[in-house]
């Protein structure tokens, strides 16, 4: 791991997808079309994400012993993702059960493993975190990770706070990019409801009086919401990046990619308007295929970014 490199605190689970034409009622039984297994996990996609755009990635989480655990970790090294970070606990591999209703998911996860990445253990993987340039991080893992990331890390910090979830404004703001969706936004913000438009999104972006906050929109692309610090007066800027024109098929890991990408573009010193274009084009790749790790573009794939310098 280099200053350049990213390090992942998250988690990572066997995923179970079952293709169905509706969801079933309570207390009813339906048969599934398909079912797809594969591994997942926000952690380990976005550590995957990272590192087939060439960047040195550390993952730092828990699996069991046992034959999920083995299989996504020597998926991950695979990808050429660093996995001395990746304890094995006394529990199951985490899983999420995907009911596939195309082209929406609905999502139930057994955290097994991923519960036991408190902070004490990401403190035991100080080196890895204090080493990176970026640190990415998620909420399927307790909050008490999130602490300790706060706490060690020395370069740029990124919270995805997905799945919805609230995280105390104090912890929130010890991380220097947020990047919610627009219900993960509700939830941090304490509202009832989604913001709609996107003069919504940003009052609702303002009110959680973070400095950076990077709100995706889907096939709306993202807007970016940065408090102007300067000492006369408070106020802030918003960007609209719009998404990439392409044929979406599948969104899933499109959240994911999009914080490589920001994160990959924050470490080569862009601006945070310009690292969500290039999040953008990360991201509208990953919908043109089917599944999550598997439809993380490479680099080579991706128009050749303006902002890029050479990489040493
Ligand atoms: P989401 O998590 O759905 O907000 O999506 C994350 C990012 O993926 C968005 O900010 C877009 O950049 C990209 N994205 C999602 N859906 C589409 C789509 N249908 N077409 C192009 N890009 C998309």
């Amino acid at each position: 791991m280099d200053h350049r490199g990213i390090a992942v605190v998250g988690s990572l689970n066997h995923d179970v997808r079952l293709s169905v034409h509706r969801l079933p009622h309570s207390g009813e039984t339906i048969t599934s079309d398909a079912l797809h297994r594969s591994p997942g996990g926000k952690g380990a996609n976005q550590a995957a994400a990272s590192a087939r755009l060439g960047r040195a990635v550390a993952m730092i989480g828990a699996v069991g012993d046992d034959d999920a655990g083995r299989d996504i970790t020597h998926r991950l090294a695979r990808e050429g993702v660093g996995t001395t970070g990746i304890d094995v606990v006394d529990d199951s591999t985490g899983m999420a059960v995907v009911l596939w209703e195309r082209p929406e998911s609905t999502i139930i996860i057994a955290p097994g493993a991923n519960a036991w990445v408190t902070g004490d253990r990401v403190q035991a993987h100080a080196e890895e975190i204090r080493q990176a340039g970026a640190v990415l991080c998620q909420l399927e893992t307790p909050l008490s990770a999130l602490g300790a990331v706060a706490d060690l890390a020395a370069g740029i910090t990124l919270l995805n706070p997905a799945p919805s979830a609230g995280v105390p404004l104090d912890l929130l703001r010890r991380f220097d990019v947020v990047v919610p969706n627009r219900f993960e936004l509700a939830a941090l913000a304490g509202a009832r409801e989604a913001p709609r438009s996107v003069a919504e999104v940003r009052a609702m972006a303002e009110s959680l009086g973070h400095p950076a906050v990077v709100v995706t929109l889907g096939a709306d692309g993202c807007l970016v919401v940065q408090r102007n610090q300067s000492a006369a007066h408070k106020s802030s800027a918003a960007v609209h990046v719009r998404s990439v024109d392409v044929r979406a098929v599948d969104t899933t890991g499109a959240g994911d990619s999009f914080c490589a990408g920001l994160a990959d573009a924050l470490l080569d010193g862009v601006d945070l308007a310009d690292a969500a274009r290039w999040a953008t084009q990360v991201a509208a790749a990953t919908t043109t295929r089917d599944g999550a790790l598997d439809s993380l573009p490479a680099r080579a794939e991706l128009p050749s970014p303006t902002h890029i310098r050479s990489r040493t």
